[in-house]
Order: structure tokens, then sequence, then C-alpha cells
């Protein structure tokens, strides 16, 4: 609430009177400045040419507007007085600063959850940052080939790296997993049937509904077998003269246990095959190296998955990859030719941020043991709890530092998640750091650390506020700084 300052310098008057709505002619209402007199005063200048005159005559409207409105719904007996000149000035000023920041920044991610959808997913390995930037800043043979000298194509920039890593005869890009199963059911599917399991129906945060894809996509959604069990016959029994495509879907954000059937991606291929029929996986978070040199089981990767016999895979860029966001669909030649050939490819297509981004990310793959270091995603799912442990020690230190006596921190074991729908039966160890304020209830301590500059995104569980540990580098990062 806006409290104006009681000791008031003429020209204004202390309002001390009751101020009911209607009285909107009243004198100290007349008596708050105009717009033109407060932009025309000296010491306005200085905003003025720092933020422009037209963003100062809003920001002073806005401010009146403001101030106008706490004077009208005032209550009865509460004392007002109107600000000097120095007082408006110096809150134009502040709200001039406050709406000239970002709004998108750098945040802490302590949150549990490494590749968290809400804080942007993956963070790009430095080259690739770099490449991306360096891009952004120049023209570029984005669709132009050097060599001849005339028009190239954009997919040639990353079709050789992704084949190589994925054993893929053929490869394209769009802008993000979602835009990739898209443009396949559209391109493969359109009007015609596609087969999917009911257990495999999912839902993705963030929105990706896979029967509200299907329908945009054209193509129709025949649904088989049951939530927990679903059998090869199901396929077999659904395939008519309409059907055109076989879609299985990695069910990557939950798992169903317990009395659960479905068949092997082989057995599906056979099917699909003998009906010459192609079968699509939709495998979301996209591993294209093994992960369980980072001791994590269980996911598939691209080149897994076209051996059991996918014709056409689809991967999200900025899950387990590590890179920016983006759609991979790689596999059969014929299949990513017609693709190619669909206008929504050309409305899906990625710009050359991203494009540059990625290959730096892909060439960091040519040799995975670098990548399991260099790509900030696979270093903070495979890092070792001891070197948690050892940041989070030090992460203590300096906020036992900013909160002397007024908190409690400690380091305690904790549990995180690969997020956005990777790695979902795994539990990752990890190493919180917990603060226990005098003052503040947890969820106080949450927002609190939000407050920083930059945020620090912790959470709340089991009662206690907790900076997980896993994707924190370097213990300074959770040194707590304010705006300046
Ligand atoms: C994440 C995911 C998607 C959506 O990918 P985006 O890159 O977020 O568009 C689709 N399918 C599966 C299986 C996923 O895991």
């Amino acid at each position: 609430m806006f409290v104006y300052n009681a000791e008031v310098t003429q020209p204004y008057t202390v309002l001390t009177d009751s101020w009911p709505i209607q009285m909107t002619g009243d004198k100290s209402l007349r008596k708050l400045p105009s717009v033109d007199r407060i932009v025309g005063l000296a010491s306005c200048k200085s905003l003025i040419d720092r933020y422009g005159r037209s963003r100062v005559v809003g920001a002073t409207r806005k401010l009146l507007d403001h101030i106008r409105n706490e004077i009208l719904s005032a209550g009865n007996g509460e004392d007002y007085a109107l600000k000097s000149d120095e007082d408006l000035m110096s809150a134009l000023s502040s709200q001039l600063k406050e709406s000239s920041r970002p709004l998108l920044k750098k945040v802490v991610n302590c949150s549990g959850v490494i590749i968290h959808t809400n804080l942007g997913r993956a963070m790009l390995a430095e080259t690739a940052g770099k490449a991306a930037m360096d891009t952004a800043v120049s023209c570029v043979n984005l669709e132009y080939s050097l060599k001849e000298g005339e028009r190239g194509e954009r997919d040639d920039i990353l079709e050789g790296l992704i084949t190589g890593l994925t054993g893929a005869e053929a490869a394209t890009v769009v802008n993000n997993n979602a835009a990739a199963v898209l443009l396949v059911l559209n391109t493969l599917s359109d009007r015609k049937e596609t087969i999917v399991s009911r257990g495999e129906l999912i839902e993705i945060g963030g929105s990706f509904r896979l029967p509200e894809i299907m329908a945009k996509s054209g193509s129709v959604l025949k649904e088989v077998g049951t939530t927990n069990r679903t059998h090869l016959s199901d396929y077999q029994t659904a395939i008519n003269q309409n059907t055109a495509l076989i879609l299985s879907v990695h069910t990557s954000n939950y798992r169903i246990i317990g009395f659960t059937s479905k068949p092997e991606l082989t057995q599906l291929k056979t099917l699909a095959k003998s009906k010459s029929l192609p079968l699509m996986v939709d495998l979301g978070a996209g591993a294209v190296i093994d992960l369980e040199r980072l001791g994590l089981k269980g996911e598939p990767t691209v080149a897994q998955t076209l051996d059991n016999g996918a014709d056409v895979v689809t991967i999200s860029g900025d899950k387990l990859l590590g890179g920016p966001q983006a759609g991979i669909i790689a596999g059969d030649s014929g299949i990513i030719a017609r693709i190619r050939k669909n206008p929504l490819k050309r409305a899906l297509r990625l710009d050359k941020m991203t494009i540059s981004a990625l290959e730096a990310t892909l060439r960091i793959y040519q040799n995975p043991d670098e990548a399991v270091e260099a790509v900030p995603t696979l270093r903070h799912l495979g890092k070792p709890v001891e070197k948690i442990r050892a940041v989070a020690g030090k992460a203590v230190e300096i906020l036992k530092d900013e909160f002397g006596g007024d908190a409690e921190v400690f380091a305690v074991d904790d549990i995180c998640r690969a997020g956005s729908g990777s790695l979902p039966e795994v539990d990752i160890p990890s190493v919180s750091v917990v603060v226990r304020h005098k003052n503040m209830n947890p969820d106080e301590v949450k927002k609190w650390f939000r407050s920083l500059d930059p945020p620090i995104i912790g959470r709340v569980e089991s009662g206690m506020f907790r900076l997980d540990m896993r994707c924190v580098d370097d213990a300074g990062q959770i040194r707590p700084r304010h705006e300046s």
C-alpha cells in the first residue's frame, strides 16, 4: 500500500479527513500535480534523458493514478499526506528502474529437479552458448553453400551429426518435440488412423497432450488395449485399410506398475512390417548416449530404438541431450524426405541461433567422455554424491555467515529427480542445504531466496526449506545477493 510521507512540504497539505469515494472533486485530489508539471520539473530532466520522454510521461501518469486511487479508497480516519516533489521524483525513478529490468533472468536451480521445464530446462554447454551468441550477432551460411556459392539447405548443418550419433539414415529438426510429433503425424497419417496404446496416451507438463496434438495433426487416434495392458493382438485387430501409422510413446514421466504388459518394440516392428506400415517412436527425453555410464539405467537411446525397429524417432533437444529447445526427427530417409516436403516443416523450422547451439552440442557428443563433463545436464546427472556434499558444506558456511544466529543451516541427504519426463523410475541421490529461520516459516524462506538477485529456487518438503545442491557447481552461486 502506498503510504504518503507525513512530513509534507508545501504546496501539498496533510490530509486528515476521511475520504468518501464520491468526493473526487475534493481539494486534495485537485491538489495532485499534473503530469505536465511533474515532467516539467528540472529534476525530471535526467530521467527523461535516460528513459525517453514518452516512458517518463507514461510512468508519471501511472504513479499519479496510483496515488489518486489510494486517496479514493482510503478508509475513514486514515491520515494521508501528499508527497513532496522529491518523493514523487524518487518514486518515479524507482518505478522506471524497476520496469527496465529484464523480465527473463538467471536463476539458480536448487529445486531438486535437474531438467526443470519452468526453469528453462537444459543449460547449454559453454561452447554451445558461445556458438549461439556468435551466430546471433553475425550473418552466417545458414542456407548458403560456400562451395557452390548458391542456396543451400539449413538441414544440412545438423543432419550428418545426428545420423552419425544415432545411426539413422536421415534426420531433420524443428522447434521442439511437440512440433516434431505434430509434423510426423501430419506427414504420415493425415486423415488416416494412427494406432496408440491407451497406456501411452500421455500428458507432459507444459500442456503436451498426445490426443490433442494428434487431433491437430489431422490424424485419427485409434486407441487400443487398456491403461495397464496392451497386447500385440490389440494392435493387430485395430489395423484396417485406413491405418497409416503405429505409434509407440515412451511414457517418460510416469510408470504403470503391477499387472502390466505391452509388446516389445521388435514385435511391433514385425507387425508393422507385415502390414507395410511405418512405426514411429516418440522417445521424448532422448538420450543419445547410454546413460548407464552415469549410473542411470532405463533410458533407451535413439540408436537402440532405431535398432529395435523404429522407422522414425522423435526427441527433445533440451531434455537429456542437454542442448537448446528443439525437436529432432531421425529415421528412414524416405520418411524424412516426405517430412521435408510438408509445408508445416517451414512453419516449424529452427532459427540460426538454435541450429548453432545444437550443432555445438552434438559435436561435443562425438566424444562421449567429454560430453559427460561438458554438457551441464549430463554433468549434473552424473555428479557423485561426495562432490555434491562438498559443495553443500561450503554453502552451509556461506549461509551461516549470512543469517548469523537467526537461522539453523545444515546439510541433509536428499533425493532429486531428472525431470521433464526423463528417467521417471530413478531416484537420484543428492544433498540439500536446509535453512530453518527463527522469524520466517519455510514458505517465507523460500520466498526470501526467490527475491534475491539472482533468485535462488528451492523447495519446501517435509516442513523444511531445502536447497538441492546437485545442479550447483560452485557454492558461491548461493551467496545471497540483493538487487542493486
Ligand atoms: C517432453 C516430451 C514431449 C514434448 O517435447 P517438447 O520438447 O517439450 O515439445 C513429447 N513426448 C514425450 C514422450 C516427451 O517426453
